[in-house]
This record gives C-alpha cells, sequence and structure tokens, in this order.
C-alpha cells in the first residue's frame, strides 16, 4: 500500500487537532481545517463512527486531500451512555467546557444524590476515520476506562479532561502533563489501530 505523505486533520477542535498532530508520524505533511477556512459539518450520525466517517468525507471532499478525522465523547454508565455523541453539544452553541461539566455534575445529582460517595464508571471513546473524498479507507474506535471526578481537578487539556479519572489512576487528565495523558487516552488507543493505513 502506498503511504500517506500529506494528510488533513479534519477538527476545528484546538485540543484534538494539537493531540492528532503529535501523534502523526513526522514525514507526513499536516494541514488543518483553519488553512482552508472550512467549517464543520452537522453531525447527524447516530454513533461516534458515523460521525467521525461523516467529518472526514466532508472536509476531504472540500479540500481534496486524503483527511484523518475523529469523533469522541465521555460515556458515563448511570446516565445511560450520556453524554456520548451529544458530549460537544452539552456545552452549548460556543462549546463551553464548563457548562458541560455542569450538566454532567447535574445529571448525576439528578440521578443519585448520594453519587459522590461511589465510583461512577465511565469511559471516553474515540472514532478515527481516514476518507478521501467519498470513499471510507479506514475507520476504528479506541476506548480509556476510568470514574468521574467528586469534583474539577487540574486545569490541563480541555473538554470533560478535568473530571475523568482513568482506571487504576489518581489523577484527572486534567493534572496530567499532555504527554502522560495522550500516552494512555482513547485517541492513542485508537491510533495504534489506525498506524498501519498511514
Ligand atoms: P466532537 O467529537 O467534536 O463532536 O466533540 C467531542 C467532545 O467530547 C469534545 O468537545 C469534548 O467535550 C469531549 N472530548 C472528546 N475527547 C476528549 C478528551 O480527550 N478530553 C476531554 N474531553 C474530550
Amino acid at each position: 500500500m502506498k503511504k500517506i505523505s500529506k494528510l488533513l486533520i479534519g477538527t476545528n477542535n484546538k485540543g484534538k487537532y494539537k493531540e492528532i498532530k503529535d501523534l502523526l508520524p513526522k514525514y507526513i505533511k499536516t494541514h488543518s481545517t483553519s488553512e482552508f477556512k472550512l467549517k464543520s459539518p452537522r453531525e447527524n450520525g447516530l454513533t461516534f463512527k458515523e460521525n467521525s466517517i461523516i467529518k472526514s468525507k466532508h472536509f476531504s471532499k472540500k479540500t481534496k486531500l486524503i483527511c484523518l478525522a475523529d469523533d469522541s465523547g465521555l460515556e458515563i454508565d448511570i446516565l445511560d451512555q450520556s453524554p456520548g455523541i451529544y458530549s460537544a453539544r452539552w456545552g452549548g452553541k460556543k462549546g463551553d467546557f464548563k457548562k458541560g461539566i455542569d450538566r454532567v455534575y447535574r445529571e448525576l445529582t439528578k440521578k443519585d444524590l448520594n453519587w459522590k460517595h461511589k465510583k461512577v464508571k465511565a469511559r471516553f471513546i474515540c472514532a478515527l476515520s481516514i476518507c478521501y473524498l467519498d470513499k471510507k479507507i479506514a475507520s476504528v474506535l479506541g476506548k480509556v476506562e476510568g470514574y468521574i471526578s467528586e469534583k474539577p481537578k487540574g486545569k490541563n487539556g480541555f473538554g470533560y479532561d478535568s473530571i475523568f479519572i482513568p482506571k487504576n489512576k489518581r489523577k484527572t487528565f486534567g493534572e496530567m502533563s499532555s504527554l502522560q495523558k495522550y500516552k494512555m487516552d482513547h485517541r492513542f488507543n485508537a491510533f495504534k489501530k489506525i498506524k498501519r493505513f498511514l
């Protein structure tokens, strides 16, 4: 298979862009959606995988470049896997992460007043897809299991990082250095699976 030498990173989220760029082999020349001033498509898929394919095809068709796109989010078991594919949308139109976190705590309290004394199981999921124009080249899923912290901790990262403690660790992703987080998170686990297509 021919190696990919040029790739568009199909995300308008700065946190994800940085992480994906750091994971890619250095011989690949990367492009960002901001270079082309591209808007994100409507994510009307029902799964992480579907949404990552929608984004990847959309950005590839606009730029005529091979595109790697991700769709990711947080699933909380006692909230029936919410926010799930709605993780970004819980932050409202402006993508205010604090708003999303407040909503998580509100919903947990609604569900169980005593939740802070229990281990609330959660996981981050990441679907990564590579498409060229309307053709899917690869699509994979990665996960990291963990728990919801009883309060936000740490200022690193983005999104729900400050409330997620990965399994067998004491710190939230927000308290870890980016390098430490990248080595164990959902995006890295998905990356391991998609690497052979690059
Ligand atoms: P989307 O994939 O652009 O629809 O957005 C996914 C949303 O899930 C982000 O806006 C974050 O709120 C959340 N999310 C995904 N990955 C991470 C992560 O690594 N850390 C924290 N939050 C994340």
